[in-house]
Formats: structure tokens, sequence, C-alpha cells
């Protein structure tokens, strides 16, 4: 980030998760992360995280201004070469490639990626408190402060609400979220595969979900089914040879025979809108900001932009200002309407466009999906979409 133009000033961020620690990371100003889980343990085990994420291009340009790509293992990271989309009457679908000289996307670890993030973030002088158990927190116009259970208070210009989904922040500062849940849970697993994925990663619509396959280093994929919840309960409840089964088939045995490579997880899928992030003295980032639909990967991606964008405004303050004043954090919040809503829209309509048992529905998204991948301008949108 540029050189700072006014004084320091201090931040607390509660909430240490990739994008609490990635905001702590990029922010000048004099950071405190509030962490309320354990600390991070000394090594990553050797296995595969059960959580993966698809990455796009920007966030790889902010992880690495952060200097944080730098530090997760390459050969743990698969770039996304092409991806396919698929309908559910066997022939429609659509296709991207990556464009000449740079993956499409890139699949990561989460717990190596947010090892790799909270390094910077104490390389770059933020304090990080894990095991902080919250008793309360207050933010007003000339600053904010967070109590902990021990005692302890931590006061400063700005509070940064990075607590997740459940936001306790959001709900002691009293923002409004609307919540929906879908009726679909994720189910989330990693599969050796018989033949080489090359790198594309594989999507398909279906009547009762939506499947997402994705490259992982070397031979193996981790799958993302979005499943009705009694197919959830059904799928999750398999012998894993099953599952591998009942997986590769419902992609068409794409990749060969499958076999399992982790535990089986399970997430249940919300849309969360937050029509107002900010109040004077505090503001949040990423999943406490909003919660959007998987099909897309984009949560996690989304969450380093607000990161990204609050560093950046804060760092352009005038000499007057200070970071909790509530202009500064309304056009913060402003800059971000715009990029949340389109997401949440986009993947909400898919997921209630796919959740549709009706035939003719069925006809509508497969004509659909032929539809963009027979119009060259169409396409193009959705795979920059993909790629920022
Ligand atoms: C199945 C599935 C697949 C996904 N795949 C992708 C993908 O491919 N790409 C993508 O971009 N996104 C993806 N996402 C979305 C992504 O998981 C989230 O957007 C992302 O994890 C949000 O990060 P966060 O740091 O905002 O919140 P979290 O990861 O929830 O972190 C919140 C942190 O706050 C801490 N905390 C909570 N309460 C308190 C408290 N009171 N005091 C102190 N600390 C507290 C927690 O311990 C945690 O460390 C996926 C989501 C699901 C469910």
């Amino acid at each position: 980030m540029s050189a700072r133009p006014t004084a320091r000033g201090r931040v607390v961020v509660v909430g240490g998760g990739a994008v609490g620690l990635a905001f702590a990371a990029a922010c000048a100003d004099e950071v405190t992360v509030l962490e309320g889980g354990p600390p991070r343990p000394a090594a990553d085990p050797d296995g595969l995280d059960i959580r993966v994420f698809a990455l796009s291009e920007g966030t790889r340009a902010f992880l690495r201004e952060i200097d944080a790509w730098q530090r997760m293992p390459p050969d743990r990271i698969a770039p996304v070469a092409r991806m396919e989309v698929f309908g559910d009457d066997g022939a429609s679908r659509l296709e991207f490639a990556a464009p000449p000289g740079r993956p499409l996307a890139w699949i990561a670890e989460g717990n190596r990626m947010a090892r790799a993030i909270e390094a910077s973030a104490r390389e770059r002088g933020a304090m990080i408190r894990a095991n902080s158990a919250l008793r309360g927190i207050a933010a007003r116009p000339g600053g904010a402060r967070a109590e902990l259970e021990d005692g302890t208070v931590v006061e400063a210009d700005l509070l940064v609400g990075a607590d997740g989904a459940d936001s306790r922040v959001r709900r002691e500062l009293g923002l409004a979220a609307h919540a929906k849940r879908y009726p679909e849970t994720a189910v989330v697993a990693h599969f050796r595969c018989e033949k080489p994925h090359a790198g594309t990663a594989r999507q398909w619509f279906r009547p009762d979900g939506i499947l997402a396959w994705l490259p992982l280093p070397g031979d193996r994929i981790s799958i993302v089914w979005s499943a009705r919840d009694g197919l959830a309960d059904e799928l999750a409840a398999l012998e894993p040879a099953i599952l591998a089964e009942r997986v590769r088939d419902a992609g068409g045995a794409a990749l060969g025979d499958l076999a399992p490579d982790s535990e089986v997880a399970r997430f249940p899928l919300r849309l969360v809108r937050v029509p107002r992030i900010a109040v004077p003295g505090a503001v949040l980032v990423g999943d406490a900001a909003h919660g959007v639909h998987p099909l897309a990967g984009q949560g996690v991606n989304l969450g380093f932009q607000d990161a990204a964008g609050l560093a950046r405004t804060l760092d352009s303050r005038s000499p007057l200002e200070r970071p909790g004043d509530f202009g500064l954090l309304r056009r913060h919040e402003r800059s971000r309407r715009a990029d949340v809503d389109a997401m949440q829209f986009v993947t909400d309509r898919l997921e209630w466009l796919f959740g549709i048992d009706a035939r003719l529905a069925g006809l509508a998204r497969n004509a659909g999906l032929r539809a963009v991948d027979a119009t060259p301008w169409a396409k193009r949108l959705l795979a920059a979409h993909a790629m920022r």
C-alpha cells in the first residue's frame, strides 16, 4: 500500500479468519486482531485440508500485494486451465478456456492460505490474539472498544467485524441482516481420479442440485455437491466407496473411477443480505457483511475485495479524517455495494432457476446455457467475471 498520508490510527478487528487477517496485513494503521478460536497449530498436517477455495486473479494479486501468496506452497496450489458447465439434458454446456499465459483461477487449501496470510499480518506489525472471548463491543463517532471476558479492553478508532456469517459484531451494532436458508446443503469431499483432470473444473446443474468438481494438485479433485437437503443426508451417510460411485456417475464418469480421499463435510447454505455494513466507528467485512451461495465460488474472493478496498479507503483518508469517521466508512460501503449485489443476485437466481423441478424450467435453463455458449460476448462477460 502507499505511504501514509497522516498519523496512524488504531484499528481492532474481531475475527481472525482469512478475511480479517488479510485486512490486518493490508491495513497501514496499527491493528489488533481478536480471534475467538485457538492459535493456529505449529504446522499444517500433510493431508489436504477439506476446505479448498477457488481463488480469482484479483484475489491472487491482492494476496501477492500483502506478501501472502508467495508464502503459500506452490505445489499445493492447482491452476484451473478450463471450466465446463453442463445443463441437465446431457447436451447443453458452456466452456471457458483460460486466456494465454494465465489460468482461469487457482484452487488452494484453506489452512495453508490462512497460515500464509497470518504470517504476513504478523510481519507487517499486526497483533493477533487467539482465544479472545468477547464480552462486548461498542462503537461511536469518536472511536470503538472491544472488551474480553478476562477484563482486557482494546480501545481503537475503528472496529472491523470480520467474525463470519453469524457475526456477533453485526448483531451488537444493530445492523440488520436478512437471511434466507437455501434448501440445499453443500457436501464436500476429495477423491483420487483414474484419468488426469488436466486442470479442468466441471459443474453440473442437475435437477437434484449443483455438483462441482475442482482440480487439486496431482490426480485428485474436490467436490462440492450443493444437494437438496434429503439428498445431502443420504450422500453423507453413504459408505465412502459408494459415495465415490455416486459422484462418478453424476459426473458421467468424466475422470473414470473415483476413490475416496478424505472425510465428508457438510455446510448449510444461506443467502445473507446486509443492507448497511457501517455505523460510526465500525464496519463489517467478509461473510459478516454478505453471505452468497458457493455455486460461483466467490464468497472469500468478495471478502478479500472488502479487505483490500477498506484498507485502500483508510489509506487515502485526509489528515483531518480518523479511521472510524462515518463519511469514510460510507465511502467504503458504497464502493462495495454493486459488486456484492451483483454476485448475490446472480447466484441466487441461478440457484432458483436450477431448483425448479418443472420440465419447462429444465428446458428453459438448458436453452439458456446453449444460448450463452453460442453468444461470444455473453460468454466473454461471464468468463471475465469468473477471472476477476
Ligand atoms: C461449501 C463451501 C464452499 C465454498 N467455496 C468457496 C470458493 O471456492 N471460493 C470462495 O471465494 N468462497 C467459497 N466459499 C465461501 C467462503 O468459505 C467464505 O466466504 C469465507 O470462509 C469467509 O471468510 P471470513 O474470514 O469472512 O469468515 P470465517 O471464515 O467464518 O472467519 C470468521 C472468523 O471469526 C472468528 N470469530 C467468530 N466469532 C467470533 C467472536 N465472537 N470473537 C472473535 N472471533 C470470532 C471465527 O473463529 C473465525 O476465525 C465456500 C463456502 C462454502 C460453504
